[in-house]
């Protein structure tokens, strides 16, 4: 069988989570040190290790079928690819931003300015559709010193924390983009390929909705089964377990983490006990 390939970012920022979604699907790799490729052992699945940059030009050109990388690459670089999944890693926002000191009314304070980027086209993009003429100024790195420097009046960066603008006597006055990994692919995969990528795919899905729910085992006096049932929705019923003490039953289900909270205190409200809730590993529908 032909293998599937799939780039990953060498090193920084996204490596390490890459890297660790294939290995939660259960695929063991080698991890690249000092490496450019790694076959898997046990799916047919072939690592390359590359610059974040040069993802989506060698999944456009077949050298990678596939590849994990930011939104904000895959938005600047527009190359001809296709967005398989977001994986919910890597987020940040690409934000615009100013000295501290300057006063800041709208966006159309930045016509006739000086913004330096390294995300030229998204930037030029945003302007375009607001109708701000700026001059960008392209840089490849360090851009939030460029006002410090004379550089610039303002500057577009990626942001996470904020604790790199801050450092720098900056603000952030304008999100213009909220990015994270995506699984992107080549337009034109075989159908073997595609069939891979469905399988890395169910996985995948099936480790993020584990994730999302937790389960949960709770004591219950029989007279309040049907109430608490209804609180529990679980996969498809609540499973409901007599327990020795007479009148009393165990009664196991799936919540998920947004609700969890509330469904907890709906839960001892209505007489439930011994809640227990435990972490799911893999939960496939
Ligand atoms: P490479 O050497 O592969 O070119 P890089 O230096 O360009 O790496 P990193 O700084 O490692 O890139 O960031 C990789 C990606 O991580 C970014 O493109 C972005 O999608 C994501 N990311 C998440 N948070 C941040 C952040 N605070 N700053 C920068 N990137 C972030
Ligand atoms: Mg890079």
């Amino acid at each position: 069988m032909k293998k599937l390939k799939i780039a990953i970012q060498k090193s920084g920022r996204l490596n390490e989570d890459s890297i660790r979604i294939l290995k939660e699907c259960g695929i063991e790799f080698n991890n690249g040190v000092n490496k450019l490729k790694a076959d898997a052992q046990n799916f047919p699945l072939e690592v390359f290790f590359l610059r974040d940059d040069d993802i989506p030009q060698y999944v456009e050109d077949a050298v990678a079928d596939i590849g994990i990388v930011g939104e904000n690459v895959v938005l600047e670089k527009n190359k001809n690819v296709k967005t398989v999944e977001r994986l919910g890693f890597g987020k940040c926002r690409l934000s615009i931003a100013v000295p501290k000191n300057k006063k800041y009314n709208s966006i159309k304070d930045f016509d006739g300015k000086k913004i330096a980027t390294s995300y030229p086209v998204i930037l030029s993009k945003f302007l375009k559709k607001e109708k701000i003429t700026a001059e960008i100024h392209e840089i490849s790195g360090s851009v939030e010193i460029a006002p410090g420097i004379g550089l610039a009046d303002a500057i577009c960066d990626l942001v996470s924390s904020g604790s790199t603008l801050f450092m720098n006597g900056l603000k952030e006055t304008e999100v213009i983009l909220k990015s994270e990994a995506l699984l992107i692919a080549n337009k034109n995969l075989s159908e073997e390929q595609n069939k891979l990528v469905e399988k890395l795919l169910f996985r995948i899905n099936a480790l993020r909705k584990a994730k999302n729910n937790k389960y949960i085992l709770l004591n219950a006096p029989n007279e309040k089964l049907e109430t608490i049932c209804k609180i529990l929705p679980g996969m498809k019923s609540p499973t409901i377990v007599p327990l020795a003490e007479k009148g009393w039953s165990s009664v196991h289900s799936v919540v998920n983490e947004n609700d969890f909270w509330d469904i907890i205190e709906n839960l001892k409200a209505n007489g439930a006990q011994g809640i227990l809730v435990v972490p799911i590993e893999k939960m496939i529908a």
